[in-house]
């Protein structure tokens, strides 16, 4: 039997686009791509095409990085903590522009939290089809029970050593972010331990201080989970979580991008004191996105799903229903952004906060990327060089 001596690379080739890498916009752009990474992102007048590649005609529209996403819980129905949600959730991510995402875990009696850290460490490594599934957000248990969100308080417990090993080691070493509140307990101190394990430690449910906030920075911590919701908001005499974000370069500001937790004047605020490398947009999706409006019956309670939220009948917000194209817009229309700066946001910034070589087009960087229509629908993603979603509406074979 006569096997392959040499593996066969695989070109494509994306022609016709308007390139946002987003370093640059290059108008009749051309990306090529070999073995799942980009080679070569040029003018088309300046790219020679290998014979045998593939070739895909954006049809004059935007080719962007595909979307990454730190913080979602759920899609579609799909709940990210239980057995099959990460697998179920990461191909229809892709029809929403989305390449990479963190899944989410939130606080549970200590067994049940190994379980859903299993859960999703098993579909991690599995490695669905789809959006990949870049490990684990781990958003508690070392939390504040002043600023608990949609979460039960119960839950919340201090960091300890032993535990946060049982902890790793259900997840298979897989944690990538954990969100904590440093002014509780011990949890100062797992900032240095955190980083040990190259996780990255984000301040979130937490009624820090802007000194607390400015000690935690102190010891290591560059990141903000959904920044203004669920933390201490800024007064000018305690400027707070809030203040601390704003103020420290070292932290990278998630926020919320559905323009409903965050006013959009918010987002403007935190985008002119941070700048588009400074603040990554979330999803913070649940279960419910992505869902037709209507009443749906979630955690016990009735929960009434429209366009753009989900709230409890006394009107409370129970978590977001929109993914990233969507927040890509509420930055274009109603922080008016232009796209290739908003884009940065839910790409570069992100790729950078987890030391990923994703988020950018050019030469080494994985080929993700999203071919966008003018109104911001995405009609070709592809993850690691491999095509995972494509519309009718794209044209060619
Ligand atoms: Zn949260």
């Amino acid at each position: 039997m006569t096997g392959r001596i040499t593996e066969e690379v695989t070109f494509a080739v994306i022609v016709n686009g308007v390139v946002c890498t987003p370093q640059e916009v290059i108008a009749n752009g051309v990306v090529v791509i070999a073995g799942g990474q980009i080679q070569a992102v040029d003018h088309q007048a300046k790219v020679s095409i290998p014979a045998q590649a593939k070739v895909f005609d954006a049809m004059g529209q935007h080719v962007i990085p595909g979307l990454i996403d730190l913080h979602i819980h759920g899609l579609e129905g799909q709940d990210a903590m239980l057995d099959a949600g990460v697998t179920n959730m990461a191909p229809r991510l892709a029809h929403y522009g989305v390449t990479a995402f963190l899944p989410t875990v939130t606080p549970a009696p200590l067994p049940e939290l190994e379980e859903r850290l299993a859960a999703v460490a098993e579909a991690v490594v599995q490695r669905p089809q789809g959006a990949k599934p870049l490990g684990i957000h781990l958003e508690g248990p070392f939390l504040s029970p002043q600023q608990p969100g949609m979460m039960n308080a119960a839950h919340f417990r201090p960091f300890a050593e032993a535990e946060f090993e049982r902890m790793w080691t259900a997840a298979q070493g897989l944690l990538r972010m954990v969100t904590l509140a440093p002014e509780e307990a011990d949890n100062m101190r797992a900032i240095p331990h955190l980083l040990d394990r190259g996780i990255v430690p984000s301040i979130g449910h937490s009624n820090a201080t802007f000194m607390q906030v400015t000690e935690a920075v102190r010891r290591g911590l560059t990141h903000a989970s959904h920044t203004y919701n669920a933390m201490r908001g800024f007064h000018h005499r305690e400027p707070g979580v809030v203040g601390g974000v704003w103020l420290h370069p070292q932290i990278t500001a998630q926020v919320i991008g559905d323009g409903t937790h965050v006013h959009p004047a918010g987002l403007q605020i935190l985008l002119q004191i941070k700048g588009v490398d400074g603040v990554a947009l979330v999803s913070d999706a649940t279960l419910l996105a992505g869902l037709p409006p209507g009443e749906y019956q979630w955690e016990g309670e009735t929960v009434i799903v429209d366009s753009r939220s989900a709230r409890l009948t006394n009107g409370t917000l129970a978590g977001s229903t929109v993914l990233l194209n969507q927040g890509l817009r509420t930055l274009t229309e109603e922080v008016r952004l232009p796209l290739e700066e908003a884009l940065v946001t839910v790409t570069r910034t992100p790729a950078r906060a987890l030391g990923l070589p994703k988020g950018e087009l050019a030469p080494g960087y994985d080929a993700d990327l999203v071919i966008l229509d003018a109104d911001l629908r995405p009609l070709l993603t592809m993850v690691e060089g491999e095509v995972v979603f494509r519309s009718p509406d794209l044209g060619g074979h």
